[in-house]
């Protein structure tokens, strides 16, 4: 099984279709939440990724677009992106985030969108905490999202402490014995300085997995927001990847 791993759309459409035409052939995605929140097209991303074989998780901004957590807890753009996204909703889509997990595991993945501890709201951004957060899973492997930064934590052998790996695109990895945490980056709203799409495929036969990088039509996103009267600051941030 090939599978495409995917985290924080961010209803940005224009980013999802250009990973999945740079994708390729895969059997099924794995999203890590946070598909709507911030971007321009919150229902047509949801319907396009139903259209695949889906297992798809909750993510805090999903949340928030359903009223489910308290929004002073968001900045004030956050916020404002929050509410409008609440009106867009149609019922069909509000009814697909709000039975979204927050935790799944598949085979030797586990899958989260902020972490294995606590999978809608904590930020893996260290080794401290992802060294914590490998006594909260079971399996091999767990796969979140949630910090918009690709990288992989990959625990010590003797199970004390993890070191971090910074992603290198375009070139496959074994997933060999040891046991690692990995984030595939942001597909809508990268915050690593690079605006393109963040992506990842997993060969699951072959047991290797691969870090992506996809340009997009940046514009097209920030277009519509401008549209819509989203917030400033989020149509622009697209273009710097913060
Ligand atoms: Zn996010």
């Amino acid at each position: 099984m090939r599978y495409l791993i995917i985290s924080d759309l961010h209803a940005n459409l224009a980013a999802l279709e250009s990973v999945l035409a740079d994708a390729g052939q895969f059997d099924a995605i794995w999203c890590l939440g946070d598909i709507v929140g911030y971007g321009p097209d919150p229902n047509e991303c949801v319907e396009l990724l139903r259209q695949h074989e889906l297992v798809c998780l909750a993510g805090n901004h999903d949340w928030a677009a359903l009223n489910k957590l308290n929004l002073a807890t968001f900045n004030t753009d956050a916020r404002a992106a929050a509410t409008w996204t609440q009106r867009m909703l149609t019922d069909e889509v509000h009814d697909y985030l709000d039975a979204l997990p927050s935790l799944v595991e598949e085979g030797e993945f586990t899958l989260a969108h902020g972490s294995p501890r606590q999978p809608v709201w904590e930020y893996i951004l260290d080794p401290l905490v992802a060294s914590i957060n490998f006594m909260h899973f079971s399996t091999q492997y767990c796969l979140v999202g949630h910090t918009h930064t690709a990288v992989v934590y990959q625990q010590n052998t003797n199970g004390d402490g993890c070191r971090v790996h910074f992603p290198q695109y375009d070139r496959p990895i074994p997933l060999d014995k040891t046991r690692l945490i990995i984030n595939p980056g942001s597909v809508g709203q990268p915050r690593d300085a690079d605006p393109r799409a963040a992506y990842a495929i997993l060969d699951a036969d072959a047991m290797m997995w691969e870090h992506r990088r996809v340009a997009y039509p940046i514009e097209e996103t920030q277009n519509r927001m401008r549209q819509h009267g989203l917030p400033h600051r989020l149509v622009t941030r697209l273009q710097y990847g913060w």
